[in-house]
């Protein structure tokens, strides 16, 4: 079975990555490599922080390396948290908090309560330090006023996608894998693997 290199070392996204290629590929994340270096995201977008990542770890170690940069973009807070999700309520802020952070500042907001919001994935792949492809998708769907639901990560137990009544976070793991930002990005991910001499 082809080897494939996550460029990550949140293991959420590895579980993800693993449910929907894992029956094509042998799927390895950074947590095999302790001893290399964290990789600064210092890009202005999704595509450029996936970039950064595919690129500085494919330098390091030799075959197909696979970054995702993604997060979640609020439309009354300017597309807040966006690419500083993970880190929203400042560096090493754990997802609970994060989620605080977010509830606090729509409480802020005048009016009804009406959030409409967005998942983004951008999906790079490289080898020997070279970009080869980059992958997007995008859920549409709206903040819930409080957590609701105990699967995924993250903002999933705030987010309710479009058409469904659930939370993320309510979802199964194989349904969430379905619909999500990511399973659209992974979709042409694999169909470019699948038509290419790298797959
Ligand atoms: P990254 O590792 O820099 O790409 O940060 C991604 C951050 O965006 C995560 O830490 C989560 O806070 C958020 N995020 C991305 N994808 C998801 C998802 O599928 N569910 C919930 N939160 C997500």
């Amino acid at each position: 079975m082809k080897r494939l290199l996550l460029a990550t070392r949140n293991g959420h996204k590895t579980q993800e990555f693993r449910a929907m290629l894992g029956a094509d590929f042998a799927i390895e994340d950074l947590s095999a490599y302790p001893g290399n270096a964290e990789i600064v995201e210092d890009g202005a977008s999704f595509a450029q922080n996936a970039r950064l990542k595919s690129i500085a770890v494919s330098r390091q170690i030799p075959g197909l390396v696979l970054a995702d940069d993604s997060g979640l973009e609020v439309d009354s807070l300017g597309g807040a948290p966006g690419i500083f999700s993970a880190r929203f309520a400042g560096a090493g802020a754990s997802d609970a908090q994060n989620r605080q952070k977010l509830l606090e500042q729509l409480a802020k907001c005048e009016g009804a309560w009406r959030h409409p919001a967005r998942f983004r994935c951008v999906l790079s792949i490289a080898s020997a330090g070279e970009e080869v492809a980059s992958f997007a998708g995008a859920i549409e769907g709206e903040i819930v006023r409080a957590e609701r639901g105990q699967s995924g990560f993250g903002y999933d137990p705030l987010f309710r996608p479009e058409g469904l009544e659930q939370t993320f976070a309510e979802l199964s793991a194989a349904e969430k894998n379905r619909i999500s930002h990511r399973a659209i990005a992974v979709a042409q991910l694999r169909t470019f693997l699948a038509q290419s001499l790298l797959g």
